[in-house]
């Protein structure tokens, strides 16, 4: 009986792994066609001034609209992706559209926003990206500084010598560096100082928990505080209530992003509010606070 449902059990597992591979390889064979057919588009979340509201950049978001599948999030593709030759050819499209994006900021009258690109580790660490970026700033007439890059705190820790090297020639560009979905790793502090980041951000899952007084409310506020003495900003990610972004403005947190604010828009919405805002330029909390 025993070694039935083992083998029952073994069944179910393989197809499972057989279902995962199929998918992988589907992605990874599909994600060129999917690039060059523009079935990969970058949707913009704000990311504002804590407690002005006043706009500062967008975080590009990438969402698939693949012909027979419909909407993939990312979630759903990228880290299928994440340890092949495929994340690299994903991230420098997203580098090349949000370079476009800011040239069109620029042109609309918002020179001051910045757009921030994900890269996996993968990428990050490919001696190939600091020439990528260098072509598009150039190619587009930006200012580096209008770009930020975000890696995961996982992936700058992996390797720490590695990661510090790109980080250092990408700031000698003048891009800036965010350390994304920061307390989800396990980062020791002496690594953090040393490296040249800009922002940290701080991960949803801390957020959800800034009101409660407990031990997650206590981590922002030490995290808050220690990329202050390391002379950093930081970013609150997830922000979904009023009370969240004033409780985290008190706490000097100097940036915001949330569906609080707003959900990721497509480009053109993104222009048909700036429209909106043009003289005060402040993003409008124009939706109630979304309930979990
Ligand atoms: P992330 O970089 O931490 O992005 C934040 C995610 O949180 C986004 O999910 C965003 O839509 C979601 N979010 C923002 N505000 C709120 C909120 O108030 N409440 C809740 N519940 N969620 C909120 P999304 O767009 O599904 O992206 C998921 C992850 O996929 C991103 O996490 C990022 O790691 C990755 N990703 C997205 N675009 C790219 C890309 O172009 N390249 C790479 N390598 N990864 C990407
Ligand atoms: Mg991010
Ligand atoms: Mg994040
Ligand atoms: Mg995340």
């Amino acid at each position: 009986q025993a070694k039935s449902a083992g083998r029952s059990n073994y069944r179910v597992f393989s197809e499972e792994m057989l279902h995962q591979a199929n998918n992988r390889l589907m992605i990874e064979q599909s994600i060129g066609a999917a690039i060059n057919e523009e079935q990969l588009v970058l949707f913009l979340q704000p990311i504002v001034e804590l407690p002005s509201g006043r706009l500062r950049g967008f975080e590009a978001l990438i969402r698939w609209f693949h012909p027979e599948r419909g909407l993939i999030m990312p979630g759903d593709f990228i880290p299928d992706i994440e340890h092949s030759e495929a994340i690299i050819e994903v991230g420098n499209y997203v580098i090349r559209k949000a370079s476009e994006l800011v040239a069109q900021l620029k042109s609309a009258g918002w020179p001051e926003l910045y757009i921030a690109v994900n890269l996996s580790a993968k990428h990050f660490l490919a001696p190939d990206l600091l020439n990528v970026v260098r072509q598009e700033v150039e190619a587009q007439q930006i200012s580096a500084q209008s770009l930020l890059l975000e890696v995961t705190e996982e992936s700058v820790i992996e390797q720490v010598e590695q990661a510090m090297a790109a980080m250092a020639a990408l700031k000698a560009l003048g891009v800036r560096i965010a350390i994304d979905d920061f307390g989800t790793g396990y980062s020791s502090l002496s690594y953090l100082k040393q490296l040249p980041f800009d922002l940290l951000k701080i991960d949803r899952c801390f957020t959800a928990n800034v009101l409660d007084g407990e031990a997650d409310a206590h981590i922002i506020t030490t995290v808050i505080e220690l990329a202050h003495n390391l002379g950093r900003q930081v970013v609150a990610e997830g922000i979904e209530t009023q009370q969240q972004a004033e409780c985290l403005s008190c706490q000097r947190c100097e940036l915001g992003q949330g569906y609080y604010f707003s959900r990721p828009l497509d480009v053109a919405s993104v222009f048909k509010v700036l429209q909106e805002i043009e003289e005060t330029r402040l993003w409008p909390i124009s939706q109630a606070p979304q309930p979990k």
